[in-house]
């Protein structure tokens, strides 16, 4: 009998699929296709089991569609481009791109080594300048829609890092990366207009039936769409001016009594201008912009206002109110003017508090009487208008509706949606990513780069400058080049774009990787997308994957796809935990893929991380899970083992009895549940266990017929079978397994199992029904009823029903084989 050595199959199989090609798949009109994806991963060079957790996952479901007859794509890459790779060139003095080929390679071959599915023709890598020249491509495509624009904008700039930093990158008002203070500027920057998608967004989400809903609210909440009113202010010591402002209550209207500004607003160095406050209120907005967003939106954030000196007109009553500048404006969001109504807005009665402003009631609750003398927080509900003139009395939500209607007869205003969602800023000061292809001519202006002369390539050797990798501002032969209007000198564009660009339509790359005359073929791409399941982190619930949907939506209206929406069936994945904390170095409770398949092969990892939690909920390691993996599968082995020197050696029976018939059941059990839990419903631990159960059934048959007289038929074909459930988990073993049972052909190239339903109907027999200890009828059931299922029959069974009527039931007795026994008073 041989020994169970994974490290001797294993390695020897992935070699062979690979050679043979087992893995690629290519158009089939005759075949259902099937495209299985899971988020393509930065190659930092190490992988960890949160990549381990999400391979397993979709190698399952693409290991099960193929013998399902499907035609799946599985195809794995690189989101190349980013940070680390700056990082690492300054602390190891290394080219980023040559690091970055460096970990691709490490990558792919622990990959390679889980025994992971992919087709590795398909293979891209978005820092390879023949995918980032159709990155380069679909951004002039945005540009050319004018989708694509350049402004001027405040950002989160890091001086010693030289960049701008996302909202995410600073803490506590320090760069994230060095620790130095975060100030605000005024920069210009590329923008894409994803605001003019954001209907499309919102509304389409309807559309994606197998999307988790969590997910569906954070994208829901991230556009943030809701329906008010604009309303426009004039400004009393500046009649020509006037202040726009949203909000989504003009029926509070009558109850403001402030205007606050963003620092930012345009208007407010003019209100203050050669007046006393000028001095105070402008140190106090450079001291603001000092400040990310963040800090000054949190909730907990004191909410500060100066007064410019100034006021607005309140439109709906001419009353003249103080115009402030607050710290927690934004002007990035909606107009950089807000209406403060504290009586009716938290946020305003607390600014309103603190600057001794006054607060007026104007929506009164049924059955309560607020007083702006003793309220205690903004009254936030509905209810009927006072000290509102005209409209007193009036149903507050009617008032919304009727106020509208006068500013917007009046030409102060009137009905407007505001979103949250902001247009994407997409610069990046930094030279590990894809160059923005625009060029600028001092006669002619902003001109994009002509597709012919795509892709506008990164230098590739990087000159460090200290502790950083210099923008690319900084390289004279790349910024220099020629007009394509008018062939004079012109420079180029030095920023590069922001990596999410290239992950927002990777996954249509990948159905025709090697075109060169388009980002993707036509026919290719139309076969096989959507991505019929994607596979990712809840942490991408937000921005990739609203990325992705934007992308998506314009190459629809652009006519490059037929599909509005790329990704049909989206799963995100747990995180892995080990003894209830995050897998982290400093906590020393790191276990890497690499350990686990050394220790006991690949095949045992990838069922212990399927098995050990279902894939949506974290996973805690557990290092007697493993044990028990690995040790079922060993028992797998020894028991085809036996069998295969049984099935040489004695001549069986042919005998069909009763545990014969108990085996096939069991066998025909699991092909059910298997496919039903990994097809419907991802739930790979139960599938597991139904094959775990399978393997004991089929141990208990043998020890159950004396003398080794087996019928061998009925094992030989419970043990096909559950090497066949088991090829998606284990593909190793199950391949060894299978050509050791005498087929020479590949266990992956088998069609699933089918199970047969009357395989499945189990022994009938006669239960009694009791009232009281006396027999009041009969009934046939499956022999294998429960308690609870003898129970229900006995309730639905119409003399039992008949004869309960107008008792009370005391109590209820069940025999499963025998009876049922009601007692009644
Ligand atoms: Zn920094
Ligand atoms: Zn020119």
């Amino acid at each position: 009998m041989t020994k169970y050595n994974p490290d001797q199959i294993e390695e020897r199989w992935q070699k062979f699929w690979n050679e043979e090609g087992f893995y690629h798949s290519d158009i089939d009109h005759n075949k259902t296709k099937y495209y299985v994806l899971e988020m393509f991963p930065y190659p930092s060079g190490k992988l960890h089991m949160g990549h381990m957790r999400v391979y397993s996952i979709g190698d399952v479901l693409a290991r099960f569609l193929r013998m399902r007859g499907f035609n799946v794509i599985h195809p794995m890459g690189w989101d190349a481009f980013g940070l680390p790779a700056e990082n690492a060139a300054i602390e190891n003095r290394v080219n980023p791109a040559r690091w970055t080929e460096k970990n691709i390679e490490q990558m792919k071959k622990q990959q390679n080594r889980l025994g992971i599915s992919y087709d590795w023709r398909r293979e891209i890598n978005t820092s390879s300048p023949d995918y980032y020249r159709w990155s380069q491509w679909l951004f002039l495509l945005m540009y050319k829609r004018k989708l694509a624009y350049k402004k001027k904008a405040s950002v989160n700039w890091c001086s010693d890092c030289a960049t701008v930093l996302a909202n995410e990158q600073v803490e506590k008002g320090l760069c994230w990366r060095c620790s130095s203070p975060v100030e605000t500027r005024e920069l210009e920057q590329w923008f894409l207009r994803i605001t003019d998608y954001a209907d499309r967004l919102l509304y389409d989400l309807d559309k994606l039936d197998n999307w988790p809903e969590r997910v569906k609210v954070m994208q829901q909440n991230w556009i943030g769409r809701s329906e008010g009113a604009e309303i426009v202010f004039k400004i009393k010591e500046f009649p020509g001016e006037e202040i726009r402002t949203f909000t989504t209550r003009p029926d509070t209207l009558f109850g403001v009594t402030s205007m606050v500004l963003a620092p930012e607003h345009p208007l407010v160095k003019k209100l203050v201008e050669d007046t006393e406050r000028e001095t105070e209120v402008l140190d106090f907005v450079a001291k603001v912009r000092q400040e990310s967003e963040i800090e000054r939106t949190a909730e907990e954030a004191p909410k500060i206002g100066l007064f410019t000196g100034c006021h607005v007109i309140n439109p709906i009553n001419g009353e003249e109110v103080p115009i402030l500048v607050g710290n927690y404006v934004l002007m990035a969001y909606g107009t950089g003017a807000v209406m403060g109504v504290p009586a009716h807005d938290q946020r305003d009665f607390l600014f309103a508090k603190k600057h001794g402003l006054p607060v007026r009631v104007v929506i009164q609750p049924d059955g309560e009487e607020l007083s702006d003398q003793t309220m205690t927080e903004a009254y936030t509900g509905d209810g009927k208008m006072v000290n509102s003139g005209p409209y007193n009395g009036l149903d507050n939500v009617e008032g919304i509706g009727r106020v509208t209607a006068y500013l917007a007869d009046n030409g102060l205003g009137g009905f407007q949606v505001g979103y949250r969602l902001r247009d994407w800023l997409i610069s990046r000061q930094r030279y590990w990513g894809a160059p923005i292809p625009i060029i600028y001519c001092e006669k002619c202006g902003a001109l994009p780069v002509p597709d012919a002369d795509l892709p506008v390539e990164l230098p590739l050797e990087v000159e460090l400058s200290g502790n950083r990798v210099p923008s690319l501002a900084h390289y004279e032969d790349f910024m220099h080049t020629l007009c394509p209007t008018c062939g004079g000198p012109a420079l180029r564009e030095t920023d590069t774009m922001d990596t999410f660009i290239c992950s927002s339509w990777y996954f249509m790359r990948f159905t025709s990787p090697q075109s060169d005359d388009a980002p993707f073929e036509p026919r290719a791409v139309d076969y096989w997308m959507p991505v019929d399941q994607y596979i990712g982190g809840i942490e991408h619930a937000v921005l990739h994957l609203l990325y992705a949907r934007f992308f998506t939506k314009v190459l629809f209206d652009a006519g490059l796809v037929k599909t509005e929406e790329p990704f049909s069936r989206l799963l995100a994945q747990g995180m892995v935990y080990k003894d209830g904390a995050k897998m982290s170095k400093s906590k020393g409770n790191v276990v890497t893929p690499d350990e686990i398949v050394e220790k006991y092969g690949a095949d045992t990892g990838r069922l212990f991380i399927l098995f050990a939690s279902p894939p949506e909920k974290d996973l805690d390691w557990n290092d007697q899970g493993v044990e028990g993996c690995h040790r079922f599968l060993r028992r797998i082995w020894r028991l085809i083992e036996e069998c295969r020197e049984e099935f040489d050696t004695t001549a069986g029976n042919s005998e069909y009895t009763g545990k014969e018939a108990d085996l096939e059941r069991s066998v025909h059990a699991a092909i059910k549940k298997v496919t039903h839990d990994v097809q419907d419903r991802f739930n790979f631990n139960t599938a597991i266990s139904a094959i775990m159960e399978l393997v004991n059934a089929i141990y208990t048959y043998r020890q159950s017929v004396e003398n080794n007289d087996h019928n061998h038929g009925v094992v030989r074909d419970a043990i096909e079978k559950t090497v066949l459930l088991l090829a998606p988990f284990a593909p190793h073993l199950a391949e060894e397994s299978w050509h050791n049972l005498g087929f020479s052909e590949s266990v992956h190239l088998q069609k699933w199992p089918v199970y047969e339903p009357d395989k499945l109907v189990v022994e009938n027999i006669e239960v009694v029904f009791q009232i009281n200890g006396k027999v009041r009828g009969r009934v046939t059931v499956p022999a294998d009823s429960t308690e609870e299922q003898l129970i229900e029959e006995a309730h639905h069974n119409e003399r039992i029903k008949e004869l309960l009527a107008g008792r009370e039931v005391v109590k209820v007795i069940a025999v499963p084989g025998r009876l049922v026994n009601i007692v009644v008073r």
